[in-house]
């Protein structure tokens, strides 16, 4: 075991009030913390030994026990349409290599970074690759937020000194809530002002539905909230979502608008993602009306993106459109994720890179779906 990669703290992994406790506890003032964020989180600057307003001794002391170390990248690839998508090196779990996927997808007026939360997913949803590989391992705080300061990193700022990256969704591998210990501090982080600094509404956590993780998260934080309902009724949710046999659709609903109640939210997003002939009928959408209607809540639609071993089919464009008129015109706001990206295959929301004894492997060929509005 080698000394120093061992015990040295990863400040990305600490929110401003421990980064204060941690420099207190290195017996330095606290406004060496203030110092430091503005280094990370302004700067994007990791080498210590470039922080020329902390003194000397005190960067010496910093190599030794802290390091600033965003997820090694393996790998970058850059889409026609201006997408990115990084695939992460996660650290050896049980021996194996692992890793994560983060993509960037640019807008007029906005960019949206998709991250992960875990390397894999446990939920198996029958339509998601991520939950096809099985679960590998929770990622830390420090990688979870290492992949929104790496992007920050390398994309810089715009020509007239804008921010690059304006939005976070936890869209990426893994069920964000099933890891809630390491993503509640970066979810404080993403939107504290000392650090990364977005509004509350521009960082989105989707989840699949673990009910009384959705009852903390309203206890504990303020940022939106997309839910992957995917299905109207009990029975068919059983199918696509299994953690429904868990906790069903009403106690889902419940704990929604619990959220939005709790939270002063605006509205809740509705992941729904179009399958052939087996969600995607104007029945589906009418009792999909019944329990919406009258709440704050959005349907965002996703086109089924594909992946080799799955019985599923994307929904054609013509019943995608006759869904999405048919919640429009009965009260529920819908609309349907654009697809970006095809020709780096990422895909927000079912990406896939685990890399085992060094060897990549790739699930086929997806595109890119654009997370959910500010
Ligand atoms: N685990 C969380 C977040 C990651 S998945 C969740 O399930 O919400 C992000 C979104 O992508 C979810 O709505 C998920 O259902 C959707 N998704 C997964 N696989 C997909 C696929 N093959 N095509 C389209 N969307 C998919
Ligand atoms: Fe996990 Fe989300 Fe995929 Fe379901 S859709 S298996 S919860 S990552």
């Amino acid at each position: 075991m080698t000394a120093t990669a061992d015990i040295r703290t990863n400040l990305l992994g600490l929110t401003p009030d421990e980064l204060e406790a941690f420099v207190v506890g290195l017996g330095e003032k606290p406004f060496r913390a203030r110092q430091l964020l503005v280094w990370i989180y302004k700067r994007w600057v990791s080498d210590f030994s470039l922080m020329t307003d902390l003194g000397k001794a005190l960067r010496a002391k910093l190599a030794l026990c802290a390091e600033i170390r965003a997820p090694e990248i393996v790998s970058e690839h850059a889409s026609g349409d201006g997408t990115r998508k990084w695939l992460l090196r996660a650290g050896p779990s049980d021996g194996r290599e692992q890793a994560i996927e983060t993509v960037f997808i640019p807008e007029p007026g906005r960019g949206t970074l998709c991250i992960s939360s875990q390397v894999g997913c446990a939920l198996n949803c029958s339509f998601c690759s991520t939950g096809a590989q099985g679960f590998n391992r929770n990622l830390s705080t420090a990688e979870i937020v290492g992949q929104v300061w790496l992007a920050n990193a390398r994309l810089g700022t715009g020509v007239a000194g804008e921010r690059v990256v304006t939005n976070v969704v936890l869209m990426g591998m893994g069920e964000p809530l099933a890891n809630y210990k390491n993503v509640l501090p970066a979810l404080k982080l993403f939107t504290d002002d000392r650090a990364f600094d977005l509004s509350r509404r521009r960082v989105t956590l989707s989840t699949s539905g673990l009910v009384p993780q959705l009852y903390r998260l309203a206890e504990d934080t303020n940022v939106a909230l997309a839910v992957s309902l995917h299905a109207p009724t009990d029975e068919l949710r059983d199918q696509l979502v299994p953690i429904n046999r868990r906790h069903p659709i009403k106690e889902l609903l419940e704990a929604c608008w619990h959220y939005l109640e709790a939270q002063n939210g605006r509205s809740i997003t509705f992941e729904y993602v179009m399958l052939d002939g087996v969600n995607d009928s104007l029945t589906h959408a009418e009792a999909l009306t019944r329990l919406l209607k009258g709440h704050d809540a959005k349907v965002n639609m996703i086109p089924f993106n594909t992946f080799p071993g799955n019985q599923y089919r994307r929904s054609s464009p013509e019943k995608i459109a006759a869904f999405r008129d048919y919640l429009n015109s009965h009260g529920v706001t819908a609309t349907v994720r654009r697809t970006r990206g095809d020709d780096i295959d990422a895909a927000c929301g079912q990406l896939a890179g685990q890399v085992h004894d060094r060897t990549l492997v790739r699930l086929g060929t997806r595109s890119i779906s654009v997370g959910v509005q500010a």
